[in-house]
């Protein structure tokens, strides 16, 4: 692709501020440097690497050609002009654009089945016309999707890239997606946006321990807004709207979900508290997004159009 350093570029009449892959972290934390500045409403591109660093290209070595590699690296951080503590860095994902090649590799210490590999082993796979192939008999529909994207958290040190939490980072959830939005909190002055991990195709659970990892180019538009309350991290994908919630137990990830979309479902809809509960039972669903991180992923989705039928509009 072409060499870029952090130029605006003109794709298909739209302006564009593009983040090269070169302006990458494996910590999300205040102090990580603006590789770009946007200002309200613009467009941007954040060329990533994938998960291992891009340092697996050969399923001969497993480990890696490079003793450098990081973990998990995201492409960022873009500081998003007038975003200040308080407010909400809303993240339109327009396009996930796929390297014509992906990567998975087995671990024996992570993952349901993980007591099953002795080493770690690694499969190249191609990517073609949105077709994973799989082997000789087996083509897979690609569903390109953003593992790790998330602000600055509060706090000095920083979250490691590998982790989910509050402010986002490696929720591994497969409904972030090209069409979704993400709404992310502000923690610090231009919110330090960073993404990265993309998946081609992965599983609720991600039970192997990774989804098939690639790299690629992400296509946001990114507003700030102010004065508004939602549960963050908060995803409008597929008319649904998802509280996503990571905790070191799939019960009280799903528990924290659940609760934080109730109390958004209430206040959307003005319903009681009987009424609330009574339309979460009805209408929500629990999902598992993630169960291999060092935290663990679930999200609690809940219809849209039925908060608006109450007059509710997502921001
Ligand atoms: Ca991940
Ligand atoms: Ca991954």
């Amino acid at each position: 692709s072409v060499k870029c350093y952090n130029r605006e570029k003109v794709i298909k009449g739209e302006k564009m501020i593009y983040i090269s892959k070169d302006y990458v972290n494996d910590t999300l934390k205040w102090d990580n440097k603006a590789a770009a500045h946007c200002k309200d409403g613009e467009i941007v591109v954040f060329e990533t690497r994938d998960c291992y660093d891009n340092s697996i290209t050969s399923s001969e070595r497993p480990l890696g050609d490079r003793s450098d590699a990081l973990s998990n690296p995201v492409t960022g951080a873009l500081y998003v002009d007038g975003a200040e503590k308080g407010d909400i860095l809303k993240v339109e994902i327009r396009d996930i654009k796929l390297r014509p090649w992906g990567v998975m590799r087995s671990s024996n210490i992570g993952g349901v089945f993980h007591e099953k590999y002795d080493k770690r082993e690694a499969v190249i796979y191609s990517i073609r016309n949105n077709k994973i192939l799989f082997d000789d008999v087996l083509e897979l529909d690609v569903n390109p999707m953003i593992g790790v994207i998330g602000t600055a958290p509060e706090g000095e040190e920083g979250i490691p890239t590998i982790t989910p939490g509050k402010h986002g980072g490696n929720m591994d959830c497969k409904k972030i997606t090209t069409g979704s939005t993400i709404y992310l909190p502000v923690n610090v002055d231009g919110g330090l946006l960073s993404m990265g991990d993309i998946h081609a195709l992965m599983g609720d659970g991600e039970v192997f321990i990774c989804g098939l990892e690639t790299a690629g180019e992400i296509t946001v538009k990114v507003s700030v807004l102010k004065n508004i309350k939602l549960p963050v991290p908060f995803l409008y994908s597929g008319e649904k709207v998802m509280t996503i919630q990571s905790a070191e137990t799939l019960d009280k990830a799903g528990d924290m979900a659940a609760k934080e979309m109730f109390e958004f479902v209430k206040n959307a809809s003005g319903q009681s508290d009987l009424r609330t509960g009574m339309l979460m039972s009805l209408l929500s669903d629990m999902a598992v997004c993630q169960v291999v991180d060092p935290l663990l992923t679930m999200r609690v989705e809940f219809p849209l159009e039925v908060l608006e039928k109450y007059g509710y509009k997502l921001p």
